[in-house]
């Protein structure tokens, strides 16, 4: 018999047609719930599921702008403002040419729970445009960027909604989303946008912030279970920063990370990554991963199309895009002997692959969890600018690695709570939503 919980899934789905991404998304944290549902009537009561789910306003809008050749082109801009009953919307921008309504809003879902597990005061948002920043030019990239904040400025603020990168967007794009954000406001407001530069209110650590986070997260799965990474091989996705910073972290913590993708192929280093050759090509040149193995003098290999997870490898950090890791992959890093997966991307994992991974009782941390030290350190560098201060970067890392410990624990004892122990899927979304219902019921 269908529960009032699949029904209230139902509906949301049956209201937001075609959004593949934000059905899975919705899908995942609906099924941890029932389990709070039944020991908590009020929510159901209240009908906050409901509420939850429908974002409380999408921004559309029109982004015209003229290329190298003068040529007008004309992409879609979004941004969901999906809860906030905790503090100000908070969430990245992507710009890729997969973006749509559906993704947009898959990701603000997640953002909203994720937000709510740093402990820190934001709400969730997401935004981002169809535009493909391949290829293009550093002048097509600053006027599409300035076009996109002419219409995005009237929405945002420091106190009201505060956007910052994701895939597609970093340090270069917010400066030019800043800039054209000072020009039509007539205020130096740095809590408006966050992953500034560090002359003009950035905050250290952000950079590295998602990677290292994810990487601690996954330390603190593992010993919780008795285990380290030291020693061991891990298996890294992305070539962006937080796959970048991700790799870092794991080998501070004593693991030796393998492999690096990008839309092209893979790379695998049995020596460990050279971290400033891969920074240099990736963060300087922006070329390709290819190049990576080629400069690498016989000691990389370059294997084109295929992914990371044909490697054998003992810890994952999926730190690419949505979907990239599904049931088949999953299979073939058990068989190689998997013990841990934390997501450093947003949803990296179909519901396929976390099905084999909890069968197979690994630690697994899910990215609303695991990858949300991007955004909590975002959430200190909004701190930095209300106080018109900044922060050393051992302090800023210490406060990063004790809110992810901090992450980590609670999402372990909500688990335990609910007859899950070790189950940070059911603990992540269990916490997360406790915490931004109880909120919307005050
Ligand atoms: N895009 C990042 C995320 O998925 C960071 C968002 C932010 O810093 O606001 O959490």
């Amino acid at each position: 018999m269908a529960t009032s919980l699949d029904a209230t899934l139902d509906a949301v789905l049956r209201r937001n047609p075609g959004e593949s991404e934000f059905h899975q998304a919705v899908k995942e944290v609906f099924e941890s719930l029932e389990l709070l549902h039944a020991r908590h009537p009020e929510y159901a009561e209240a009908a906050i599921l409901e509420r939850i789910a429908e974002p409380e306003r999408q921004i559309i809008f029109r982004v015209p702008w003229v290329d190298d050749e003068g040529k007008v082109r004309v992409n879609r801009g979004f941004r969901i403002e999906f809860n906030s009953a905790l503090g100000p919307y908070k969430g990245g921008l992507r710009f890729h040419r997969s973006v749509n309504l559906g993704i947009v809003k898959f990701l603000g879902f997640e953002q909203i729970f994720k937000n709510s597990l740093t402990g820190l005061p934001i709400g969730g948002g997401k935004g981002g445009s169809d535009f493909d920043p391949h290829g293009k030019s550093e002048g097509e990239i600053m006027r599409f960027c300035q076009s996109f904040m002419t219409e995005l400025f009237r929405h945002i603020g420091p106190d009201t909604d505060v956007p910052a990168g994701d895939i597609g967007v970093g340090g270069r794009e917010i400066g030019y989303l800043f800039g054209q954000y000072k020009r039509l406001a007539n205020r130096f407001d740095a809590g408006t946008l966050t992953g500034k530069g560090l002359a003009w209110g950035g905050s250290l650590v952000r950079t590295e912030a998602t990677g290292y986070g994810a990487a601690i997260f996954a330390n603190e799965m593992l010993k919780a279970k008795g285990l380290g990474f030291e020693g061991r091989r891990v298996l890294v996705s992305g070539s962006g920063n937080v796959a970048l910073y991700a790799i870092e972290k794991a080998q501070q913590l004593g693991g030796t990370a393998i492999t690096a993708s990008d839309s092209s192929g893979y790379v695998v280093d049995e020596e460990g990554i050279d971290l400033d050759l891969l920074k240099q090509i990736k963060e300087v040149e922006r070329g390709r991963i290819h190049e990576y193995a080629e400069r690498r003098g016989g000691k990389a290999r370059f294997v084109e199309g295929g992914n990371v997870w044909e490697v054998p490898g003992e810890i994952a950090i999926p730190s690419a895009t949505q979907n990239e890791l599904d049931g088949e992959s999953a299979k073939t890093l058990l068989k190689n002997g998997l013990i841990a997966v934390s997501e450093g991307a947003n949803m990296p994992s179909t519901p396929e692959a976390v099905d084999l991974f909890q069968e197979a009782n690994i630690a697994f941390g899910p990215g609303k969890a695991a990858n949300a030290g991007g955004v909590a350190t975002s959430a200190l560098e909004m701190q930095q600018n209300a106080a018109r201060d900044s922060w050393t970067f051992e302090d800023t890392e210490k406060r990063l690695t004790d809110i992810m410990v901090n992450i980590h624990d609670t999402c372990a004892a909500t688990a335990e709570e609910y007859g899950r122990p070790g189950d940070y899927v059911v603990g992540a979304n269990i916490a997360g939503f406790v915490k931004v219902a109880d909120a919307m019921l005050d």
